[in-house]
């Protein structure tokens, strides 16, 4: 499917890409595939054929790209590269971010998870869409989340994600993993059939001032792309440089009426014009649980409430 991307590319600054640090996840999306593998080589030979220098490092442990990208000579490459899914660029991201010299170099991806969901906004749907953001080499300044929680703070460049949808990706990706692009579907069939109560108090702000919402609720989306999961347009308004972040709230409704959302989530995004649910962009907001209960960020982290999501506006770099 060809989707077109969201950021206005003629507010981009020129830069000539001619040396590359290429961050590999060999286990992101569906496993180490053998067409992930020849879209790579090809990537990589597509690379050499355009004079562009390929230093490639493949990850081995959770937070790998994280722990390179923080103290990584960035000085020495044009651009980073991750060949992997949203959770690969999130970490990406977060170690750009938590660098002491806040030296920033742009993120491109070569998109071989299973959503893809950021890539997607980049206009970057294959290995010959990331060959061409390198060649044109034009970056551009984007926002990402940072997300205060129980623990500590996390970044999020996709979506936050509490209640049925947490539940949809955790089971998608421990249990399902094995159907491939089909296991948020069957995830998603099994949570609105369960039809689980949530009581939480949510308190979005624009510049500081917003109400508070105390009640029982299905899902909580923050995000700052317009997809997630597999490819659902969650958030359809979302931009990535906009300073705000998308917040989608689904009540507790009953099964048919979640039913038909979920349907209008798959298909055109149409979810968001039933006036049942509550679809705003904010700049800040608080998720508080009776209970602390799980939040996820981005697929693969995840977080305890309560949390505190705020907009880091314009902090790092993508090639558009
Ligand atoms: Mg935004």
């Amino acid at each position: 499917m060809d989707i077109p991307p969201t950021l206005d590319a003629s507010i981009s600054t020129a830069h000539t890409v001619k040396s590359v640090l290429l961050l590999v996840n060999p286990i992101s999306g569906k496993g180490d595939t053998r067409s992930k593998r020849k879209n790579l080589v090809r990537f990589i030979e597509c690379c050499a054929a355009n004079g562009i220098t390929v230093t490639r490092v493949d990850t081995s442990r959770a937070n790998h790209c994280y722990e390179t990208l923080l103290t990584y000579p960035l000085e020495l490459v044009d651009c980073v590269c991750v060949a992997g899914g949203d959770g690969t660029y999130r970490e990406s991201v977060a170690g750009m971010l938590a660098r002491t010299d806040k030296l920033v170099v742009p993120i491109t991806v070569l998109p071989l998870g299973s959503g893809n969901n950021l890539a997607r906004d980049c206009g970057i749907n294959s290995y010959k869409d990331t060959l061409a953001k390198l060649r044109e080499g034009r970056r551009k300044r984007v926002d990402a989340l940072q997300v205060a929680h129980r623990d500590g703070t996390d970044v999020s460049v996709n979506v936050v994600t509490w209640g049925i949808g947490l539940a949809v990706g955790k089971t998608a990706e421990t249990r399902l993993r094995w159907l491939g692009p089909l296991k948020y579907d069957v995830a998603t069939l099994w949570h609105i059939l369960w039809n689980l109560k949530r009581r939480a108090r949510l308190f979005p702000r624009v510049d500081g001032k917003g109400n508070q919402v105390d009640m029982d609720f299905h899902l909580m989306l923050a995000q700052n792309t317009r997809r997630m999961g597999n490819g659902y347009l969650s958030c359809p308004s979302s931009q990535l440089d906009d300073g705000k972040m998308d917040l989608a709230v689904i009540p507790h409704l009953p099964r048919l009426s979640m039913l038909k959302l979920f349907m209008q989530l798959k298909g055109d995004g149409a979810h968001v014009l039933d006036k049942r649910v509550q679809y705003i962009q904010v700049d800040q907001l608080n998720l508080e649980t009776e209970e602390s209960e799980e939040v996820n960020i981005d697929g693969d982290r995840m977080v305890w409430t309560p949390i505190t999501i705020d907009v880091l506006p314009n902090s790092w770099e993508v090639l558009v």
